[in-house]
């Protein structure tokens, strides 16, 4: 296994060399030991010894050329040029036996030219938050970034109460960002930004390199990709909560995670983020924000396209996002997607989901009760969760007509449906319950958890206590940004 640092020697003015602190006490708490095979990371890894020996010796394998990058972003609707990493690095790049090169990248480092009034560091329970949510996520086959382990500490930390400072090493294929971009762009630094495409075209858009025309098909790829990505979110009902152009990756995947959450009770309106009031960052305004974020990043691209190109680009957003948005509900309703049924499938799929919206409907347990919809029966326990039964039933109506018409064979249906309604979900009020032992030392139901997310479409016996709606108290958490 070769380690390499394409973007530390060829974006340089992207990078801040800094070496990662160590922290008191520090554990090698969790380590993932498939993510660690399927990048042919070297073993010796998973051994506490030889990962801090890596990282903290001098001249380690993993601190020899570690980087802080500058970026900028657009945060909730405003453009700040002063971001970057400001408690993360860029360790090394990795190269797996497919090719394909995979950013390692330390959150809770240390401070670095960008931490600004901040301490440069993470808490426990944010890297718990990040490792959780990137694993459940690549369990559902959303794209997202991944955790390969979580080091824990005795080093005090203060954000609204004292806390304990921890790191965690994410991977992904590179940490690009809108931001990265937008920022060259808007210091007006044309020469470091065509250095910036360059470099995407050799490591990240080689594909795209060979085109007619290589920025349109960059383009269109970075918004084809994050409008599949939306799409699910959308279709899983998953909310990032800070979708700000710093926090967006070019590689179309779920990146940074702060105070997300997956829905419990059918919001469209459901805000995640404590700290955004507004609802910019809603669950029903990010397919949205995917395009306001699309256009900031599309407008970097001006030196290289022109307009009705990159109209061209962007109008391909809403129909990508549709379409697969589509794909996802009828296979969650078991209905086929046959063009003579869409327009009817998708009035049934909109009545449904009024329907969890009016009643406010857990929304990942009513669609997992739906796969025992009966065609000759129903579904009564179904049924009986809701108040409006005349309403339900006259959708239900509908459903079974629709079910009928399309033919699908009833046991091959249900079965379809359960491989695409997840049992187990990471609700927050799980997430809470895993932090508050683990802030006492006791990983235990990590661990469970983890193993869990493994088969969340299956309904494993020693499971189920991950699969009920959360109680009252998991329903009113407040997580804000500050972690
Ligand atoms: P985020 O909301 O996590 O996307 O972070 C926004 C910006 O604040 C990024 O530039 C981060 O690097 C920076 N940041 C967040 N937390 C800290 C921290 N504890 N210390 C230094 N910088 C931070
Ligand atoms: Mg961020």
């Amino acid at each position: 296994m070769k380690l390499d640092h394409s973007f530390a020697e060829e974006l340089t003015a992207l990078a801040s060399e800094v070496k990662p602190i160590k922290l008191k006490n520090s554990r090698l708490e969790v380590f993932n030991h498939d993510l660690a095979t399927e990048l042919d990371l070297p073993s010796e890894w998973q051994n506490e010894t030889h990962l801090f020996s890596a990282l903290y010796a001098q001249d380690g394998a993993l601190n020899r050329c570690s980087v802080a990058q500058k970026y900028g972003g657009h945060q909730f609707g405003h453009w700040n040029p002063e971001l970057g990493d400001g408690r993360g690095l860029l360790l090394a790049e990795t190269i797996d036996l497919q090719r394909q090169r995979w950013d390692l990248h330390l959150k809770g480092a240390g401070p670095t030219p960008y931490s600004r009034f901040a301490d440069g560091r993470a808490v426990l329970r944010s890297t718990i938050r990040e490792y959780l949510a990137s694993e459940a996520l690549h369990s559902l086959g959303i794209p997202t970034s991944r955790a390969l382990c979580l080091i824990s500490s005795d080093d005090p930390i203060y954000r609204e109460k004292q806390e304990r400072a921890a790191k965690m090493i994410r991977v992904c294929q590179s940490h690009l960002r809108f931001g990265h971009f937008e920022y060259f762009y808007h210091s007006k630094q044309p020469e470091k930004l065509q250095s910036l495409f360059d470099y995407c075209f050799k490591y990240h858009f080689s594909d795209c390199a060979e085109a007619e025309s290589p920025y349109l098909a960059m383009l269109e790829k970075i918004v084809h990709d994050t409008a599949k990505l939306i799409a699910k979110w959308q279709a899983f009902g998953f909310n990032h909560g800070v979708m700000n152009t710093d926090n967006m990756s070019i590689h179309g995947i779920t990146f940074d995670y702060g105070p997300y959450a997956f829905l419990d009770d059918f919001e469209p309106t459901f805000i995640c983020n404590h700290s955004d009031p507004q609802g910019r960052y809603s669950f029903d305004s990010q397919p949205g924000i995917g395009l306001w974020n699309l256009n900031a990043l599309a407008q970097t691209f001006t030196p290289h396209l022109e307009i009705e190109q990159i109209k061209q680009a962007l109008n391909s957003y809403e129909p990508t996002l549709l379409k697969e948005y589509s794909t996802l509900m009828h296979n969650k309703l078991g209905l086929l997607p046959q063009p003579a049924f869409v327009e009817a499938n998708s009035k049934i799929i909109n009545t449904w989901l009024d329907l969890l919206a009016f009643e406010k409907k857990d929304y990942s347990v009513t669609f997992r009760q739906l796969c025992k919809f009966d065609i000759l029966g129903g579904n009564q326990k179904l049924r009986d969760q809701f108040i409006n039964r005349d309403r339900f039933d006259e959708w239900a109506e509908h459903y079974t007509l629709a079910l009928k018409e399309q033919g699908m064979n009833q046991t091959q249906r249900q079965t379809k449906m359960r491989q695409h309604n997840p049992h187990i979900v990471l609700r927050n009020y799980l997430a809470q319950q895993i932090i508050d032992r683990a802030e006492e030392g006791n990983f235990e139901m990590f661990h469970q958890f983890i193993d869990a997310l493994k088969k969340p479409y299956e309904e494993i016996e020693k499971y189920q206590k991950f699969s009920a709606p959360p109680p009252d108290w998991g329903k009113q958490l407040e997580i804000s940004c500050s972690s």
